[in-house]
């Protein structure tokens, strides 16, 4: 992709409301644009970044066996008036068809998806079964807040698993478990997000919740640096030391809750009425699990973890960034293009079919400073800087985990 036709503005100021970290950089950047509070669009560079999450997301969510759907945004209000949550959760947005019929936005899709699957299989022989999906969801949140952390509308990808028996949604339970650490340290963010205890969900002790830890993160999390595994605040009454070693020596650190994992028994198939026959030929209430991830919440949260506040420069993960690679051409046009062209011809892919796609190539007419200083912000782990300063030390400049060094030019593709 060439600067010159690419859909990106960078500011130099930093928004006046910009509460966070991610939502200064971010929109300043060029990434994506508030709408209103909680609400934002997604431009060309935070797109990838999502696609990139997503496409790790879906990897190992279909690895452990999972299906994906896609569900409407849309439900009646009859289906939440069965698990009684058209009453009681506060957070939800309510609206009304021309005919008066009223309308729920989805906050979360365990009403839409147990009459969905009741509607669909009848015997044990169906189970288990694991579906999920990558889709928009609106809550009406009283304080929007810290940017993509915390927004009115956002994507989240939830799964639903369904079981005949405790065990082996336990079973499974794990499984996933496994899956979110690895989407997490695939994202980057690995080392800095635990495990971590929270109030149980109805059918056990406790629910589990995926915490990166960040000075900007809203939850509180007591955490044991022996095994990585932490508590939330909110539980911590009950259990005041490690579940895992029993130390009663935690560290009390501010976390972003990126994902969130609760064994749900029977608390929505049973007001659906939602069972199946056994291979006895009894019907059986259906066990389920949840398990929810936030696309831009985590978007958000590996944003907070890699700008660099000092030197106000980020460079991304290479499995999320939005390109590999930025070419910075210092009145060397021609021989840049020849770099660009020779990058792109060895199909640099992401995967998503555009070899441009990961290339950026900075063409524009402007000083090496401004260049400079956007790539600072764009944030591809590999610079390469053609200059005449480096054609003169013998080819170009490429940069990547701190180390610099000098290429020739004709070898510049096979060595990336
Ligand atoms: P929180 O405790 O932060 O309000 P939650 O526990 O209600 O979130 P879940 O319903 O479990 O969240 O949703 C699953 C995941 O969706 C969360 O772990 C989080 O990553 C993401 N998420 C929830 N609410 C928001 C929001 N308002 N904005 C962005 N992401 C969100
Ligand atoms: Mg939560």
């Amino acid at each position: 992709m060439k600067a010159t036709k690419f859909f990106l503005k960078t500011e130099k100021e930093i928004p006046a409301d910009a509460d966070s970290i991610n939502a200064s950089f971010l929109i300043r950047a060029g990434y994506i644009q508030k709408t209103m509070a909680g609400v934002y669009s997604y431009l060309p560079l935070g797109l990838k970044i999502i696609r990139k999450i997503e496409d790790i997301v879906r990897q190992e969510m279909n690895k452990i066996g999972g299906q994906e759907i896609l569900m409407p945004v849309l439900a009646p209000k009859e289906n939440w008036q069965k698990t009684g949550r058209f009453e009681s959760l506060d957070i939800l947005y309510k609206l009304q068809t021309a005919d008066k019929k009223d309308l729920v936005l989805n906050p979360t899709h365990e009403e839409v998806i147990v009459p969905l699957v009741k509607s669909m299989i009848t015997s044990y022989k169906n189970l288990p079964l694991y579906l999920y999906q990558i889709q928009d969801k609106f809550r009406n949140e009283p304080r929007a807040k810290s940017g993509l952390l915390r927004g009115r509308e956002f994507l989240m990808k939830d799964m639903y698993s369904f079981h005949l028996t405790q065990e082996d949604l336990d079973d499974y339970y794990e499984k996933v478990s496994d899956a979110y650490k690895k989407i997490f340290s695939r994202l980057g963010i690995g080392d800095k997000t635990v495990l971590t205890h929270a109030a149980g969900g109805s059918f056990s002790k406790y629910s589990h919740e995926f915490q990166t830890i960040s000075e900007t993160g809203e939850d509180t999390i007591f955490l044991c640096d022996k095994c990585q595994v932490a508590i939330n605040k909110e539980i911590i009454v009950e259990q005041n030391n490690c579940p895992k070693c029993g130390n009663e020596k935690l560290v009390e650190k501010k976390a972003i809750e990126v994902g969130n994992i609760f064994k749900l028994g029977t608390k929505y198939s049973a007001p659906f009425d939602f069972r199946v026959s056994d291979a006895g030929g009894k019907l059986v209430e259906i066990i389920m699990g949840c398990y929810g991830l936030g696309i831009t919440r985590t978007f958000g949260a590996i944003t907070e973890v890699f700008f660099d506040q000092e030197k106000s420069k980020i460079i991304w993960p290479e499995s999320v960034a939005p390109f590999a690679i930025e070419i910075i051409s210092l009145n060397k046009n021609e021989e840049a293009e020849k770099v660009y062209e020779s990058l792109r011809a060895r199909s640099i892919d992401s995967g998503r079919g555009n070899p441009e796609d990961e290339v950026f190539y900075d063409d524009r007419d402007i000083s090496a400073g401004e260049k400079f200083a956007d790539a600072d912000l764009i944030g591809a782990p590999i610079r390469i800087i053609i200059s005449e300063k480096s054609l003169t030390a013998g080819g170009v400049e490429i940069s990547r985990n701190s180390k610099t060094e000098i290429v020739e030019l004709a070898k510049v593709a096979d060595l990336l």
